[in-house]
């Protein structure tokens, strides 16, 4: 039987989404190729519009359509706008503005510190961060990151580079487990977490 490299390629790429195993993605694939109401296009044309149309903020690194940057929720005024909520991704800040326990601005570091994925300093969006403090009047730096072992070595990190600065540093509180992630918790939790945060270092 000839090798379907058209269908292995699909299901190497579905492969790469998170959460995707190697089954679901063959599930996912077969499921595609033999729709016969024109999924297939359909899909293909929805992620090349998302590919043009959508880019991250150049301020806060969330989502936001290509031809508004710095986002809308950049440019909109925010009551507490010196306090700065640090997060891991986009999703974190789409998570945080529905639990409306925030009102402040927002910077996506684009991950975290991973030694095991080999993540470091260098592939976060630390730099910009420190020129936003400077810039913007922050007051506060708010670490909004989970609760696991890399969550908490990146906390340090940032407590660490901002000491020199003239800016307080706070960490949201969890009255989660350890291991918890800021997208997978309800709005009351987290509006919960960001009010009883606490000062650290
Ligand atoms: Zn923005």
């Amino acid at each position: 039987m000839n090798h379907l490299v058209p269908l292995d390629n699909l299901v190497a790429a579905l492969s790469r989404l998170p959460g995707i195993g190697r089954r679901t993605a063959e599930r996912m694939a077969m499921a595609l190729i033999q729709d016969e109401k024109g999924l297939t296009r359909i899909l293909a044309n929805a992620l090349l519009e998302a590919d043009d149309g959508i880019a991250n903020c150049e301020r806060c690194g969330s989502v936001t359509l290509a031809d508004i940057n710095p986002c809308e929720l950049c440019a909109r005024h925010r009551p507490d706008a010196h306090v700065l909520c640090v997060v891991e991704s986009p999703a974190d800040i789409i998570k945080i503005e529905e639990s409306g326990g925030f009102q402040g601005r927002y910077h996506a570091l684009m991950g975290r510190l991973s030694p095991m994925s080999g993540t470091g300093v260098a592939d976060l969006r630390v730099d910009k961060l420190l020129g936003r403090v400077a810039e913007e009047g922050i007051t506060e730096v708010l670490i909004a990151l989970g609760t696991d072992v890399e969550s908490d070595a990146t906390a340090s990190y940032l407590r660490e580079i901002l000491s020199t600065r003239d800016v307080k540093v706070s960490r949201i509180a969890f009255g989660l487990p350890a291991g918890s992630a800021i997208e997978y918790s309800d709005a009351t939790t987290l509006a919960r977490a960001i009010k009883g945060r606490q000062e650290i270092g």
